[in-house]
């Protein structure tokens, strides 16, 4: 028996009606005019735009929304130059103004050199997806505002500090001993993650709560995620010159970390800047205070270049 031979225009026909009929839309961008061979008509229903409308690759960059535009560019363009299939989540605009979940799923076709010759995808509708993703994320935090536990970094949270200042506050007022605060912030961190996506942005977090968990020597010391990007370590029995110590034990566990971070301004790595406090008087003063004393150290080593310590007693 010969194989069956198929005649290559209902081949064809197949082919475009599965494509057309799915529910992930199909695409193809040539590479040399970065322009769209392609798109399925399901785009029209899903985004508005119609299928005329997506000409060239600006077309689809200008239609993804402006917080997710540069990294996914950037990653699509290096990811296809070094012929590597890739994927992509982003919002994509819809012509009302709304936004709709997308995951780009794209396939690299080579010429024989090697060279590009074109993209080719599908685009998948994520949304129901990510709107459960969002509602755990909503859960989670609600859960880590019940608890002490900073729910990405495992290290405490800012409640979780807010009670150990209390404590340590009367703690020191009646045993008479210096209590120290050393407040940390990521240099450059919002540059992070438009480099390198909010994911990496979270690992990095992580990374540099473990790092600085090396620096809190003693038991009753108290690493806490402050919020966003910055970290606290409260310092109960220690003076001045214990806590710069510390202090530059950060930086210095930092550095040797090597946490890459080529959109920052100060050099190729991660770095920190720091503010600390020691106070021995808590008659009049609320630790509130002290915290915003301690804060304002920090904005001053911002200000004078970052990547350093600035200190202070109150
Ligand atoms: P500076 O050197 O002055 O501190 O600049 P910066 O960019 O670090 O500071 P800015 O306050 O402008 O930006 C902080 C960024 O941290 C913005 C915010 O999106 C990001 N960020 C805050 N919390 C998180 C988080 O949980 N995960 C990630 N990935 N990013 C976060
Ligand atoms: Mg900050
Ligand atoms: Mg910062």
């Amino acid at each position: 028996m010969s194989d069956k031979e198929y005649d290559a225009d209902s081949v064809d026909a197949v082919h475009k009606t599965l494509l057309e009929s799915t529910k992930a839309i199909p695409w193809k961008i040539d590479w040399d005019t970065m322009t769209f061979a392609y798109i399925g008509p399901q785009i029209e229903p899903l985004l508005g735009w119609t299928q005329e409308s997506w000409v060239t690759a600006e077309d689809w960059a200008m239609r993804i929304h402006p917080d997710d535009r540069d990294y996914v560019v950037n990653f699509c363009i290096s990811q296809s130059k070094e012929g590597i299939d890739h994927e992509a989540d982003y919002r994509a605009l819809t012509k009302d103004n709304g936004y709709v979940w997308i995951r780009d799923v794209v396939h690299v076709v080579r010429k024989e050199n090697g060279d590009v010759e074109a993209l080719v995808g599908f685009m998948f509708d994520i949304s129901e997806r990510k709107k459960a993703e969002e509602e755990l994320i909503r859960l989670q935090a609600e859960l880590e505002a019940l608890s002490f536990m900073d729910g990405l970094t495992g290290i405490a949270n800012r409640r979780r500090l807010d009670a150990a200042l209390e404590t340590e506050w009367a703690s020191a007022r009646r045993s008479g001993t210096p209590l120290s605060l050393v407040m940390l912030d990521v240099d450059y961190f919002k540059q992070y993650n438009d480099r390198y996506g909010h994911g990496q942005g979270d690992t990095c977090l992580k990374d540099v709560a473990e790092t600085l968990q090396a620096a809190a020597a003693r038991p009753r010391d108290v690493l806490a995620r402050f919020g966003g990007e910055e970290f606290a370590l409260l310092l109960p029995e220690t003076d001045a010159d214990a806590a710069k110590a510390i202090a530059e034990r950060c930086i210095r566990l930092i550095a040797a970390r090597e946490i890459p971070h080529e959109a920052s301004r100060i050099g190729p790595l991660v770095t920190v800047s720091i503010g600390v406090g020691t106070t021995h008087t808590f008659t009049e003063d609320e630790p509130r205070r002290f915290v915003d004393f301690v804060d304002g150290l920090l904005y001053q080593a911002k200000h004078n270049g970052r990547n350093r310590i600035e200190s202070g007693t109150m």
